[in-house]
């Protein structure tokens, strides 16, 4: 069975958005051998930092929360299709001709899999192919981007998926898997009443 991660590591010098100090994760070690006799620590985590599941509270006031939203959007068969040759960001011109239909999860793989830096230009999803998918009533989008969108007044994208019932994973590492189907498992914390969680992301090679 090969398994891919699918997930960026977490760590005090990962990417975060637009580079902003207030992005990055503190470390504090609150206990460590050579004065406790064990090892202790705690991490202060923009949610929104790394591999990442928004849910609808995210952008929809009173909408729902990470607690509540049902497991199977994130978990079992999904569909990863290849848009590497996207420049700047998804049109529904882009996916029309895709093998995509209700209940899917799709997790689009881009170029901002193989970026080393924070790329100001990173492809994301425009509203066009937000409301496509909407349409085509998915079940979850997962992207390789930050976010669904960029620097968009109001985020139309994000309230078109998420004001419509579609997840939406974000951040994923996908420069090691090809399309095609795989199993997903990238389940949220328990977090009550947050707006979005971490997660481990893994595709299992059928
Ligand atoms: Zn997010």
């Amino acid at each position: 069975m090969k398994i891919y991660d699918i997930s960026k590591e977490i760590s005090e010098t990962m990417i975060v958005y637009k580079n902003r100090d207030n992005k990055k994760i503190v470390r504090e070690i609150v206990a460590n051998h050579s004065d406790n006799h064990f090892h202790e620590s705690k991490i202060t985590l923009d949610m929104h930092c790394g591999t990442h599941i928004d849910a609808p509270l995210h952008m929809v006031e009173n909408g729902h929360t990470i607690e509540q939203l049902p497991l199977e959007n994130y978990m079992g068969t999904c569909k990863v299709f290849d848009l590497t040759a996207v420049e700047s960001f998804i049109r529904q011109k882009d996916i029309v001709h895709l093998p995509i239909n209700e209940k899917d999860i799709v997790l689009f793989k881009t170029r901002n899999s193989y970026s080393k830096v924070y790329d100001f230009n990173f492809v994301y999803i425009e509203e066009d192919a937000a409301t496509y998918l909407v349409n085509k009533k998915i079940r979850t989008v997962g992207i390789d981007a930050m976010s669904v969108e960029r620097d968009k007044p109001g985020h139309p994208t994000h309230k078109i998926l998420l004001g419509n019932g579609v997840a939406v994973i974000e951040d994923l590492q996908l420069a090691e898997v090809n399309a095609g189907e795989y199993e997903l498992i990238a389940l949220p914390l328990k977090i009550k009443n947050s707006e979005a969680s971490p997660i481990r992301a893994i595709l299992i090679e059928k």
